[in-house]
């Protein structure tokens, strides 16, 4: 029978790789503790409605990326295909924003799906880790988050990426440009699809990377000439308090993104060591979602960072993080009796904190040290009839080679004194 492989798009985490992708979690998610963001979680699941009202029924995530399905009990459901949405659907759920402490600040961490075509950095079940911050209106906060993730991608050591900031306007004056952009981009050579997009949401036609579409768009209204006086204040405050916490950025005036719920201020993290997959995380100002999956209105801004492309950043640049050692102490029993008594000392250890393991399988000591050295372990802790009954263990530096004695009965104590 020939064994099964991980859907297509889709890979399995192993050691010791999968160390890589719990520090890059944890990397991003410390700047965030620090800062009043409370953890959340939501499930797998949702409504599909809640997605094709929050994402946008015109966006490629909802038409073609999203794996909808019908339950047994007649439900139409989707796994989630980003966490915005979700996050705010459970925040109206629990009335936190009734709570009277606004904003909410939340962070999230997670698996997400969408239906793509696979490529290096584009996968069909990805990662990531997200904030939220809702029900207030702003430009501190919009700045804090691009801050953060700032903060999260310089503390893993990456310095090849850029900020890219735009801002989309507000329901005041993004409808008057959509009709000048409807304008200008009816009058162009595109195809049937691309013009049905011009009519349901011509923004979109501005992030159309195919070189035919890109180079009519040349001479295109961009919507900074068109933002009205509100969003011009707010946007200029945002781009002055970066400025002041020293976190360079670039203006796009292209920077649309592919959710429709973004209004005000929207960026990108864009990393040039990535190919075409460049973006490693994104966000904006979305005052329009809770209104729009049935809530009141909350202004609100966030960002989802990708766990696998900070990865691939981190390989481009070369960057090997610095992950503790999985194991510390690596116990060789020989014999029997050995046996007891070192798994008592390695329970021992563990209970101290010291990272412990042992050598299982009743190996003999060339296999049992090949096994210590594979851990990457500092110390073997090995003992035969002869160690017990002088009431000793041998202590083995990996490194070093050198082996000394240490007493059973203090044989925890004196490890993680060495050890600290
Ligand atoms: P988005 O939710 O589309 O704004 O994406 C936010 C971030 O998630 C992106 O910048 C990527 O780093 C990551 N991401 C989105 N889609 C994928 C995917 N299919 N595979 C891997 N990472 C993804």
């Amino acid at each position: 029978m020939t064994i099964f492989q991980a859907p297509k798009g889709t890979y399995d985490l192993i050691p010791p790789d999968s160390a890589k992708y719990l520090a890059v979690r944890e990397a991003i998610a410390a700047p965030l503790r620090n800062s009043g963001y409370g953890y959340v979680e939501t499930p797998g699941f949702e409504n599909v409605e809640l997605f094709a009202r929050g994402v946008g029924e015109s966006t490629d995530i909802v038409t073609k990326e999203m794996y909808a399905f019908e339950t047994k009990g007649g439900d139409r459901l989707a796994l989630r295909p980003e966490g915005t949405a979700s996050v705010l659907r459970a925040a109206l759920e629990a009335n936190l924003h009734k709570s009277g402490n606004l904003p909410v600040k939340l962070w999230y961490s997670g698996s997400y799906y969408r239906y793509e075509r696979p490529q290096k950095g584009r996968y069909r079940h990805f990662s990531q880790v997200g904030a939220e911050a809702i029900g207030a209106e702003d430009p501190a906060l919009d700045t804090e988050l691009i801050v953060l993730a700032d903060q999260a991608y310089r503390s893993l050591g990456l310095s090849g990426f850029r900020i890219l900031l735009n801002s989309l306007g507000d329901r005041e004056c993004r409808p008057v440009y959509r009709e000048a952009l409807q304008g200008f981009l009816r009058g162009l050579d595109l195809d049937e699809d691309t013009r049905r997009r011009v009519d349901i949401n011509p923004l979109r036609v501005l992030d159309d990377k195919r070189e035919s579409v890109r180079k009519q768009l040349v001479g295109a209204p961009l919507l900074r000439d068109h933002l009205c006086d509100a969003c011009k204040a707010y946007h200029e405050e945002v781009r002055e308090l970066l400025t002041a916490a020293s976190v360079p950025f670039e203006d796009d005036e292209r920077l649309v993104r592919g959710l429709d719920y973004y209004t005000r201020t929207t960026f990108e993290f864009v990393h040039d060591g990535l190919g075409s997959q460049s973006a490693v995380g994104g966000g904006g100002r979305y005052d329009g979602l809770s209104e729009m999956i049935g809530g009141p209105a909350l202004p609100s801004v966030g960002w989802a960072l990708g766990v696998d492309r900070t990865v691939l950043a981190l390989e481009a640049e070369g960057i090997a993080l610095e992950l503790p050692a999985s194991t510390s102490v690596f116990a060789v029993p020989l014999g029997e009796e050995a046996r007891r008594a070192l798994f008592a000392v390695v329970t021992g250890l563990r209970r101290a904190g010291v990272a412990a393991d042992f050598s299982y399988g009743g190996k003999g000591l060339k296999g049992a040290m090949k096994s210590a050295n594979r851990s990457g372990a500092r110390y073997a802790l090995v003992a035969g009839e002869r160690d017990l009954a002088d009431g000793v263990l041998q202590l083995k530096d990996m490194e070093s080679g050198e082996q000394a004695p240490v007493a059973l009965d203090s044989a925890v104590e004196e490890i993680r004194a060495r050890l600290a």
